[in-house]
Order: C-alpha cells, then structure tokens, then sequence
C-alpha cells in the first residue's frame, strides 16, 4: 500500500534544547490534534537522535530518521555513521543522496547505491532524493536527468529491495530559496519517476511506491501538492523547524 509520508529534514541545525523543545512540540500536537493516516518521520543531525528517539516514545506514526549514512558496513571511517548503528538507535529511515550531499560532499549515484544497500540490510527505509539543478530545467532535459539518477543509483536492485524504498523529487531550484515548483510540475515528474520505476520494477510496485515532493514547501502550498495523485507527501527543510509549520504540514492530506 502507498503511504503518505512527510519527513522533516533539519540539517544542520538546532542545538541540544532547541531539538528537544521542539520534539516535544511535535510529538504535543501530534497527539492534542488526533494526527492521522500519515507517517511522519524527523531527521534530525545524529547528535539528536538518542534524546529524539525518547520523546518520540510510541507516539502513533512518528519515526525517527537520520540525513545520511555511510555506505560503509563498519571500520576505520572516522568521522562516519553506520546504518547498523543507526539502526541500533531506532531509527527507521534515512535520507540518501540529498542534493546538498551530493553537491558538497560529492556523492556519485553509485555512492548512492551503497548507502542504500547499507539501509536495506540492516532494516532502514532510504528516502532516496532526486532531482535537477536550475540550468538542466531550463534546458528542458529535467525528466532524463531525473531518471538517469534513479537509473544509475536504483536499477540493481531487486523488486523486493526496490519496494522498500521511498523517492524524494527535489528540484534544486526550490530548496530553500522559496521558490516552490508548481503542483503541476512536481505531478509530471513524479508520474515520470513512476513509470520510469514501472518500466524495471513493474505496475505493481510502482503503484505502491510512495514518491515525496521536496523544495520550500510549507503550510500554504501543502495542500495543492498533495492534492495530486503522483504526490504522497513531502520532504520538508526549513517549515520542519517550526513545529506548527512541520504539523500543519502533516495535516494537508
Ligand atoms: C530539503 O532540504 O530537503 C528541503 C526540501 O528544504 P526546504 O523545504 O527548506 O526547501
């Protein structure tokens, strides 16, 4: 079954009692207002993720998630976080391949396929992103772009692999400038993307694959996004600080 997901994605923000504070705003809300039908997950930096972990406690549809993994099982990686330990912490996702990571760190698409691997094997659902910088949407090749990444970084895998994973279309052009793309626009890629991972995958799988929309999305476009058929949710950076933002978020199904 497609789940509609929304994951706050805090980068590298929020010391030790502004995560807290606002985990417990969230996790308050969550509860107060009856929050429903959606999977939400916070990706906060992994400094937080023990103290996050505990506010969560069993808060109906609330995860944790961390921003990254290594694509590494274990060893002398200084510096790096497995997903096995991750995992050992309670988390049930992780982002992979976020553009920012991609662009500042320079991970490759087959980079990607071993992060993916690493949260595969030890039980993580990767929200793998995707997405096209400005100059290739203007050239109007954003669609083959897209799909090349899936191509490169996804296509090895097994249908049962590929059903435990969840896609964040993130134009590069729309994270955290906002400026939104249309609902229009993210409908077209995602039944892009969608049919892309049918053509491999088949209907079956791509039909239950839950496909997030990412790029300055808040209280008032969240709803038009979600609106669309191809659009199960969102991938959420700067409203995922505020905690009445990220729920109002969440309540826009
Ligand atoms: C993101 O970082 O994944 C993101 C979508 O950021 P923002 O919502 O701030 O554009």
């Amino acid at each position: 079954m497609r789940k509609n997901i929304v994951a706050g994605n805090w980068k590298m923000n929020l010391n030790f009692e502004e995560g807290q504070k606002l985990t417990s705003e969230i996790v308050n809300m969550l509860k107060d207002e009856n929050v429903k039908d959606v999977t939400v997950v916070l990706n906060p930096p992994f400094v937080h993720l023990h103290s996050v972990k505990k506010l969560i406690g069993d808060t109906p549809n609330l995860f944790l998630g961390s921003q990254n993994c290594s694509d590494k099982e274990s060893g002398a990686y200084t510096g790096e976080t497995s997903a096995g330990m991750l995992a050992s912490f309670g988390a049930k996702f992780v982002i992979i391949g976020h553009s920012e990571r991609r662009e500042y760190f320079a991970e490759s698409n087959q980079l990607l396929t071993e992060k993916t691997k690493q949260a595969l094997a030890n039980g993580l659902t990767p929200i793998f992103c995707c997405g096209e910088p400005l100059e290739i949407r203007e050239a109007g090749t954003h669609e083959d772009y897209v799909k090349n990444q899936l191509t490169e970084s996804l296509f090895g895998f097994t249908t049962e692999e590929m059903s435990k994973i969840v896609l964040a279309y993130e134009p590069i052009w729309a994270i955290g400038t906002g400026k939104t793309a249309s609902s229009d626009q993210a409908q077209e890629m995602h039944a892009a993307l969608r049919s892309h991972i049918a053509s491999k995958f088949g209907e079956e799988i791509a039909g239950n694959l839950s496909i997030l929309y990412g790029g300055s999305a808040k209280p008032d476009n969240a709803k038009e996004l979600f609106s669309k058929p191809d659009v199960d949710g969102g991938l959420i950076g700067g409203a995922s600080l505020k905690s009445r933002d990220f729920v109002e978020i969440v309540k826009s199904f």
